[in-house]
């Protein structure tokens, strides 16, 4: 029986190395690995030999044997990403990393200690002359890592070990309470060799509709670092008077906001979750959560490891009207599996008494509707029929924003302008800084998807201080 990456996989390709037959793709030189929701076992393949799995800092990859039967959607979900035909190298890539070619001690100072932050320690550690100094504005280390996953994976949240290693490492400096201005930026500028700047998407993307601003409408970003015990946020607790919240966006933030409202806050009370937002959840009115998509099933944002899980759930219904699912076509084998996965979910009994998350494909919200307060959202099918939900709680979970920094611009991704990991500036020149993670991608992608994106800003900082060498040294 082969072994199968399951839910919590944090694409970080840790096992993509370990494995010894090559089997688990995409690996980080294929063209699909940024975008990929999760990694793969080719079931055809896999010797079971379990290297993948102590490599694994997640705890995502199981025995197909030892599979719950929730679980069961995953074993066809690796087997079907093989179903594609792709061209796969024979021996699993160690993506190139530069040597640097002096033994000059050098030091960087690193903005920001979210995964994108610490996957970034980990490779310039892989440099013996590099000292890192870590800043962080907040009083604990890991951002998202810590304030950003859901309570109730707390699998993912291992990687925080992974962090803790690293800030063991007597090379790292670890200095908390730290924010870094304009004016702070410039000044570790000149007294580091190099800086990189992986502060995140800290901006909550607007829908920009009339209504947005009426008291009811919340930020997914307030919500979820509310839920997490963010020391920004404590205040931003919903309004969860309300018996139904419509959340606006399917991608996988709004499936974690949607479930952490449904799931009976007993099977909570054991996680991470803040206790202030146990309680509030304790006494909830809510009982549905209708999260609205503009794009029909194929395609929507969310991944389906993600669907899988929440399907799973003992105590979350998941809704879906068959008709939605009517002209389903999906053009791959694990689009299909989520489309299957959805009929299924069509076609079960709702359990009396048992909350509910609501998916509604092909909507786009065009009015939030109230007068002191939301009282509705306004939406239009793709035939052109409007339909007013009912809400007192409208969640826009639309996707992060990347602040600009001076001497730096947002690109059409999302993030910052940036040749791999040099920031641009507007006359598209280096501008000596460096950019990782969603600060350099754009807010998209897995924790481990930086593990990549952060050898290839490293390679680029020790490029550059080769070249000054060179220079200093002609
Ligand atoms: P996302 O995946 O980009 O999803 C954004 C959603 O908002 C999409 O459904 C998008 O629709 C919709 N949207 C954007 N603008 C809209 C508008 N004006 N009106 C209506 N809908 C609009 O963003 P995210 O959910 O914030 O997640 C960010 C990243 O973190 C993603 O890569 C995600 O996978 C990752 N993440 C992963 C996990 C996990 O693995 N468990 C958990 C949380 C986050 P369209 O698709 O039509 O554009």
């Amino acid at each position: 029986m082969p072994h199968v990456v399951t839910q919590s996989c944090c694409a970080d390709a840790s096992c993509v190395f370990a494995c010894p037959v090559n089997c688990i793709h995409p690996t980080p030189d294929e063209p699909d690995f940024g975008t990929a929701s999760m990694l793969y076992i080719d079931p055809d393949s896999c010797v079971d030999c379990g290297a993948c799995v102590g490599a694994c800092p997640v705890g995502a990859i199981t025995a197909a044997s030892r599979l719950t039967p929730d679980q069961q959607p995953f074993e066809l979900l690796n087997a079907a990403y093989f179903e594609q035909p792709a061209p796969r190298p024979l021996q699993a890539p160690v993506p190139t990393l530069v040597r640097r070619q002096s033994t000059a001690p050098v030091s960087v100072a690193v903005v920001g200690s979210g995964p994108a932050g610490m996957f970034t320690v980990e490779e310039l550690l892989k440099h013996a002359d590099v000292r890192v100094t870590v800043l962080e504005r907040l009083t604990e280390p890991f951002g998202l890592a810590r304030f950003g996953v859901a309570p109730d994976h707390p699998r993912t949240r291992e990687v925080v070990r992974l962090f803790d290693r690293l800030l063991s490492d007597p090379r790292v400096t670890l200095v908390t309470g730290q924010e870094v201005d304009d004016a702070g930026l410039r000044d570790l500028q000149a007294r580091h060799d190099a800086v990189v700047l992986a502060t995140g998407a800290s901006h909550d993307r607007l829908l920009g509709l009339p209504g947005e601003d009426l008291p009811g409408v919340h930020g997914a970003r307030p919500l979820v670092a509310w839920y997490n015990g963010h020391p920004d946020h404590r205040d931003d607790a919903p309004d969860l008077s309300t018996e139904r919240v419509v959340v606006v966006g399917q991608g996988n933030v709004a499936l974690d906001v949607a479930r952490i409202l449904t799931r009976d806050p007993e099977r909570l009370a054991d996680t991470d979750i803040s206790p202030a937002a146990l309680a509030a959840l304790r006494t909830s009115a809510v009982t549905e959560v209708v999260v609205v998509g503009r794009r029909g099933p194929v395609g929507a944002a969310f991944s389906v490891s993600e669907l899988v899980g929440l399907a799973g759930l003992p105590d979350v219904d998941v809704v879906v009207d068959p008709d939605d699912l009517a002209d389903a076509v999906p053009p791959t084998t694990e689009e299909q599996v989520r489309v299957e996965l959805l009929r299924d979910l069509a076609a079960r009994e709702r359990r009396p008494g048992t909350r509910a998350v609501r998916l509604v494909f092909g909507a786009e919200p065009v009015e939030v509707r109230g007068d002191d307060r939301v009282r509705g959202l306004r939406l239009r099918s793709r035939g052109g029929d409007e339909l007013l939900i009912e809400t007192g709680l409208v969640v826009r979970s639309v996707g992060y924003a990347v602040p600009a920094r001076p001497g730096t611009s947002v690109a059409p991704h999302g993030g910052l302008h940036h040749d791999a990991g040099r920031a641009l500036s507007d006359a598209g020149l280096p501008n000596g800084l460096y950019v990782v993670g969603w600060t350099k991608r754009g807010p998209r992608g897995q924790l481990g998807t930086n593990r990549a994106c952060a050898r290839e800003t490293v390679n680029s900082v020790v490029r550059d201080l080769n070249r000054s060498v060179v220079e200093r040294s002609a």
